[in-house]
């Protein structure tokens, strides 16, 4: 068949197997692409669609599609899905029986599957003796950055895929991730012989999730900001992220104590506690996983409404890939980062032991950039990774609260004046204390209380201290040290500041929490939208689920249900016409789910 005729069928597959009405722009580029043969690679974002690039195809084209995927969990959440659609579809992997994995070869051989996933530990294995024995339609490789030694993610299985184009130089194979730099792209390009003209790029913005960064918190102050947000976020499942074991215990404790269902989760923990732990998460009965950055990899848990960054992370690349674990079904979720210098001096050390300072120490200051200039932070997120993005996004803590500038000289000479008479010799939070008048037992050990700028700043709380000062670091006129001290100093400009030579503009820091988040949310919440009719909704999904031991999203996923209780459907033709929902899950739920709404109106 022409791909012009096969791209028809796809479309109508897309809507009868999946409820969508239109592929997204990358999808139809790359599905496009396969059918002219052309093999692609396609960088999408976390929740960009990559999957339907490949599913759509392996139900059209004749055979079956081979999926090398490394994420068990990820495997067995897609294979789930496939066949909650109807759709033929079968993994093999570590977690399979002997029993069942005959079972499945034989399938595969007999070409009653659409789709077999493989964990790429198996292909060398599975080329002589299953592979070469099907027909198989296209290969796409998931996760592909994995295939790069510079990458955070290296599986030298992966090297092992060459083998894949050697044997099979025929069959069309499409490569997708949503984390790749120029070098590691180049790399998947090299080793899977895709040409470079056959890259499908899209955009990585994620319009839904909101952004917001708080500046040296202390642990109180998280705690109480966490607690906060979480209150915001009731029944929705979150992640907090921690830098070390030992945070992700004491933040899940600690927000235990405070009534919050939370669990620690990092590689120390046994395999089975793990397990447990994740399936619990899947399953809304631990709502909060406090985590190092271990937990995220394989979980395609769609309805994440948050994520926070207790600690600040060490490359935009991790913190980028951390908050796109949130809102993958499109839906509005929040994130939260908190900055502090004590990490940052934390993190410094780690990259003068990595064996590339340098690199390491400028992926930092970009992260610090990041978090502390007064700019829309997707302008400066987006032209971090390369993307043009030449507007202000109104889903961040800068654009929703815009700076004004006013004449900050005089609040400056405070805080110069501060430091110069501590000799530069003490870091930011001592120089609050100083300012509000603290009395903690280093200050007045010190004799800090007796100089003459000691409490001159009692009416400006701490918090914005600490952003004043940080905009007199990117102003040029103080700097930090990332020593062990992290000591700040007075540049030039600065003692010009304070001697009263040079004038300087503040942005003005106000008080975030006194405008409601919720007024600039971009979409309208499902909670907002239709409050009564979303519950019910999410109550009998919630009961459907139980029945049948999967997770909620299984059945319908957030967005799918916001659209019911948008739509209201009162019988199944209209019922089938709801964005998401394809012919198959329309007959299995189309019923229950129609009885209630004529129930509730
Ligand atoms: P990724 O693997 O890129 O993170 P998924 O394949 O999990 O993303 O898809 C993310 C979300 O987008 C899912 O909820 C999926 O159902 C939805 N989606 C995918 N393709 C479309 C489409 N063409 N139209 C509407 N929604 C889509
Ligand atoms: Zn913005």
């Amino acid at each position: 068949m022409e791909s012009s005729r096969l791209f028809e069928f796809a479309s109508q597959l897309l809507k009868e197997t999946f409820g969508f009405k239109n592929f997204r722009p990358a999808q139809e580029a790359v599905i496009k692409n396969l059918f002219e043969g052309k093999d692609t690679l396609a960088l999408l974002p976390t929740g960009g669609g990559k999957s339907i690039c490949y599913q759509i195809p392996a139900l059209v084209l004749p055979g079956t599609c081979v999926v090398v995927s490394p994420l068990l969990a990820l495997m067995k959440d897609q294979v789930d899905n496939l066949c909650e659609n109807g759709v033929a579809a079968a993994a093999l992997n570590s977690q399979v029986s002997k029993e069942e994995a005959l079972e499945i070869r034989k399938k595969a051989i007999q070409g009653e599957l659409k789709l077999l996933y493989l964990s790429p530990e198996r292909i060398q294995f599975e080329l002589d003796h299953l592979l070469s024995r099907m027909e198989i339609s296209l290969f796409a490789v998931d996760e592909a950055h994995c295939i790069s030694q510079w990458g955070h993610d290296f599986r030298p299985e992966y090297s092992e895929l060459h083998a894949l184009r050697e044997r099979f130089p025929q069959t069309p194979l499409v490569a997708l991730t949503a984390t790749a730099d120029s070098v590691t792209r180049q790399d998947i390009l090299t080793q899977l012989e895709i040409p470079k003209e056959n890259i499908v790029l899209s955009s990585f913005d994620r319009p839904n999730l909101s952004l917001s960064v708080k500046v040296n918190y202390r642990k109180k102050e998280k705690i109480d900001e966490i607690e906060k947000f979480i209150h915001k976020h009731k029944q929705e499942s979150g992640i907090v992220y921690c830098l070390s074991r030992r945070n992700t215990e004491s933040v899940a404790s600690e927000l235990r104590s405070r009534g919050i269902i939370a669990e620690a989760y990092h590689a120390g923990l046994e395999t089975a506690e793990r397990i447990q732990i994740q399936e619990d998460f899947l399953n809304d009965r631990t709502q909060v996983i406090c985590a190092t950055t271990a937990f995220g990899m394989g979980i395609d848990k769609p309805d994440i409404r948050f994520v926070i960054h207790y600690n600040t992370p060490k490359n935009m690349e991790g913190y980028y890939q951390e908050i796109g674990r949130a809102g993958r079904d499109g839906m509005p979720s929040d994130t939260l980062l908190f900055y502090s210098d004590s990490d940052m001096v934390q993190l410094a050390k780690f990259a003068e032991e990595s064996g590339e300072k340098d690199l390491q120490i400028e992926k930092l200051h970009r992260i610090e950039h990041y978090a502390t200039s007064p700019i829309c932070r997707r302008r400066i997120l987006l032209s971090y990774f390369g993307e043009p993005f030449d507007h202000d996004c109104k889903n961040c803590d800068i654009c929703k609260n815009p700076p004004r500038r006013f004449d900050g000289t005089i609040l400056a000479q405070k805080a110069l004046s501060a430091i110069a008479r501590t000799r530069q010799k003490e870091n930011s939070h001592m120089i609050v204390d100083i300012l509000r008048g603290n009395r903690s037992s280093e200050l007045l050990e010190k004799h800090y209380d007796e100089i003459k700028t000691y409490g001159v700043g009692k009416t400006t709380p701490p918090a914005k201290w600490n952003a004043y000062l940080m905009q007199l670091v990117h102003l040029g006129a103080i700097e930090k040290s990332y020593e062990q001290d992290q000591h700040l100093s007075i540049t030039p400009y600065g003692w010009e500041v304070l001697r009263g030579e040079k004038k300087l503009e503040l942005a003005l820091v106000r008080d975030a929490d006194s405008v409601p988040a919720k007024q600039f949310r971009p979409v309208k919440t499902a909670a907002t939208e239709d409050d009564s009719m979303f519950q019910a909704l999410r109550s009998l999904r919630m009961e459907i689920a139980r029945k049948e031991n999967v997770p909620a999203y299984y059945i319908f996923n957030d967005k799918v249900l916001a659209e019911i209780a948008a739509l209201k459907p009162t019988c199944l033709e209209d019922f089938a016409e709801v964005p998401g929902i394809g012919a198959f899950k329309c007959k299995k739920y189309g019923q229950i789910f129609v009885k209630e709404i004529c129930h509730m109106l």
